[in-house]
């Protein structure tokens, strides 16, 4: 794997003539053709990414979901407002859930340009290598690699701005996928909360009823002996039923701690603007930094509205909405806090004299 080594080339940033402190950035690219480059590679569905274990995730959702509707909704709250409203969030929740583990299955997450070749001048951060300093290049693809991108052994290829290799999704999560992996993890955990609640909720009342009728079946039983109750009966009828239910719990509860360990561990790295490969790094860069007695610090973090706004693109209002659209930028070049840091500092000087 690549050394984490990174060397800012032209630190000044150029403040776009809107004066919004957007950063100029100047890929090898042009952003139109490499965005197009992604569009056209998130547009080839890839059947042969469904494994098993990609059905087997899809058996699990559809397993819980069936169960919660069939064994608790339905004979439980009925038709009721509260029966409805959790039929209708669970479904949508799912619904979503499902779109977006689809779209992190068949999305390509990012291939690196065949005529890619980094640019030194350009005013972007510029990743080397550890020892020689020189620009990074996979050995195993015969291609230069942008920065943040690394070589996928399973996929074997570049993939840019990797996270990590998903075997759930069977894919990469690298800079296209990322938000719908993202979203994802936020509706199927929302959904595996939800449907354990219900479960648990079902359970309690359900053992309730039961007591509640074995004590009347006490009281009126003929001799003082309980008689067979309409829980119990209810029980043997719905057997099939009453195991679905056990085993949904069984599988619901690890499922949902897993998930929400998962997402709370994501949202971390995203909130920092961080991949997983990234935070290893950076474990490694920082031990290094205090040997030789200075401070590092992870290059791509803007802050936390920027590091929202460029995993999320600039709109509030489609940042929960799954789109196949690859995310912000073209996946080549990133800003960095350097950058953000001075272009705030130049906002700043501009708007001093005028007395902004
Ligand atoms: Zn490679
Ligand atoms: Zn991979």
């Amino acid at each position: 794997m690549s050394s984490p080594n990174i060397r800012q080339k032209s630190p000044v940033p150029r403040i776009s003539p809107s004066g919004g402190g957007h950063l100029a950035r100047q890929p090898s690219l042009t952003a139109a053709s490499a965005a197009s480059r992604i569009d056209d590679a998130t547009s080839i569905v890839s059947l042969r990414r469904f494994n098993f274990t990609v059905f087997g995730v899809l058996g699990i959702i559809a397993f819980i979901y069936t169960t919660v509707v069939l064994c608790v909704i339905m004979p439980w709250l009925s038709y009721s407002v509260p029966g409805v409203l959790n039929l209708g969030f669970l479904t949508i929740d799912t619904g979503i859930a499902l779109y977006c583990f689809m779209l992190c299955v068949v999305m390509d997450p990012g291939s690196v340009p065949v005529d890619y070749s980094p640019d030194p001048e350009a005013n972007t951060v510029l990743q080397v290598k550890r020892k020689s300093g020189e620009a990074r290049f996979c050995q195993k693809c015969g291609r230069h690699k942008p920065p943040r991108a690394h070589h996928c052994r399973v996929c074997r290829r570049c993939v840019l701005r990797m996270d990590h290799h998903c075997p759930w999704i069977n894919n990469c999560v690298g800079h296209a996928n990322y938000k719908a992996f993202m979203l994802f993890l936020i509706y199927i955990t929302a959904a595996a909360v939800h449907a354990l609640g219900l479960l648990c909720g079902h359970a309690l009342y359900w053992m309730r009823m039961h007591a509640e009728n074995r004590q009347h079946s006490i009281r009126t039983g003929p001799g003082g002996t309980a008689v067979g109750t309409s829980a119990e009966a209810s029980l043997h009828r719905n057997l099939v039923w009453a195991i679905m239910q056990t085993v949904c719990t069984g599988i619901s509860l690890p499922l949902t701690i897993g998930l929400v360990m998962l997402l709370i561990w994501n949202l971390h790295l995203a909130l920092h603007n961080k991949t997983t490969i990234e935070f290893h790094e950076g474990v490694t860069a920082k031990i290094q930094a205090n040997k030789a007695g200075t401070s590092y610090k992870h290059p791509y973090d803007l802050g936390l509205c920027g590091n929202l706004h460029a995993i999320c693109g600039d709109s509030l209002a489609t940042w929960f909405v799954p789109t196949r659209a690859a995310a912000e930028g073209d996946g080549l070049s990133f800003p960095s806090g350097w950058q953000a840091d001075l272009g705030r500092s130049a906002q700043g000087l501009l708007r001093e004299p005028l007395g902004l």
